[in-house]
């Protein structure tokens, strides 16, 4: 479809886009009418935007489109498709949005731009947990948040999110951006099960605790454990798999133990990446057709695997790799809970001036 792949990584302008976009549907519209009925077949398809990147969507949808001969236009970008969404209304080509973290299937959801699904493969397959009760969002893998610790300088194997806060890692801890997705919602499962007062003294010590201002993104957090800097970092699992195959970041991952935070209390905090079906979806039928693939056991351990990431559907073996890193006790908070406290979360992390990071 042109409007698709007309269009680069970054979004253009919502002025242009909408020009683009009608102009496209034009051209879409007038080829259809100019091919006559046959054309009908010729479009099985179905549309995505994509915050993943190519490399691990890729092998999922040619696998796809293999099995069932409907083809799969993809828009990737890092940021601004949820807008787009909203920009391009009704006149939107995309039938799916794909994410890379719960928090921002909440925000297409609050954005307005998904249409709910009742469908019981999705809901046999997916556990309630990981998925929206009214059906606006599925996640697909899960990850954990969980603390990198120095191989040479940390000599433990448990720990807490509560104990990072304890006086005895004064300038040991680094850490992204508290306004960050993953840490908004490690954040607001802590205020579901503390409460908010807690919270804030706990992201207070937190903070006293950082050896630097949070900034960066997880793997630089182990980077900084390797070069001395901190002792710990805060970061995703897939993480530890990504720097394992970048040869100039293989010695960070060879630095550091994993410790899931937790693990003999209530688990360690997971999220996910996920699906949701857009507003105005024109291939509904082969969008569900692809929501139903992607969790299958097939694409579950594909998707899985080619990001170091854990399986949704229960009973689907993750990767060897990811296995090795023992078994993984999550915190069975659903997200919806989390995607509930994200607003207090962020607006904690302001109030405690989290990302001016600690005061020597
Ligand atoms: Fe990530």
């Amino acid at each position: 479809m042109r409007s698709l792949s007309a269009v680069g990584r970054s979004a253009p302008p919502i002025a242009l886009l909408n020009q683009v976009t009608r102009a496209a549907f034009a051209v879409t519209l007038l080829a259809g009418i100019l091919a006559g009925p046959r054309a009908a077949n010729a479009a099985e398809e179905v549309n995505i935007y994509s915050y993943r990147e190519p490399g691990l969507i890729k092998p999922l949808l040619e696998t796809f489109s293999k099995e069932t001969g409907i083809k799969t236009n993809v828009v990737y970008a890092t940021n601004g498709l949820i807008e787009r969404l909203a920009a391009e209304g009704k006149n939107s080509p995309a039938d799916l949005l794909l994410t890379a973290e719960s928090g921002l299937l909440m925000q297409a959801v609050d954005a307005g731009v998904t249409q709910p699904v009742k469908d019981e493969t999705l809901e046999k397959a997916i556990p309630a947990s990981l998925r929206d009760t009214d059906g606006h969002w599925f996640g697909l893998t899960r990850r954990a948040r969980v603390v990198y610790a120095s191989k040479d300088r940390v000599k433990l194997d448990k720990i807490t999110y509560e104990d990072l806060a304890d006086p005895k890692w004064r300038n040991k801890i680094c850490i992204r951006s508290g306004q960050h997705a993953y840490n908004i919602a490690l954040i607001a499962s802590m205020i579901a099960h503390h409460g908010e007062a807690y919270t804030e003294k706990w992201l207070t010590g937190l903070k006293a605790n950082l050896a630097r201002k949070p900034s960066g993104g997880d793997r630089e957090g182990v980077r900084d454990v390797q070069a001395g800097l901190c002792d710990l970092s805060v970061g995703n699992t897939y993480y530890m798999a990504a720097m394992l195959k970048n040869p100039d970041q293989k010695a960070w991952a060879e630095s550091v133990n994993m410790i899931f935070p937790n693990k003999d209390d209530r688990g360690t905090h997971v999220n996910v990446s996920g699906v949701s079906l857009t507003k105005n979806a024109p291939n509904k039928a082969n969008a569900i057709k692809l929501m139903h693939f992607l969790v299958s056991p097939e694409a579950q351990r594909l998707y899985a695997e080619g990001n170091g990431e854990y399986p949704v559907v229960p009973g689907i073996p993750a990767s060897a790799l990811v296995q090795s890193w023992g078994g993984l006790k999550a915190d069975p908070l659903p997200l919806t809970k989390i995607a509930a406290l994200r607003k207090q979360a962020s607006e904690l992390v302001d109030r405690v001036q989290f990302d001016q990071g600690p005061n020597f």
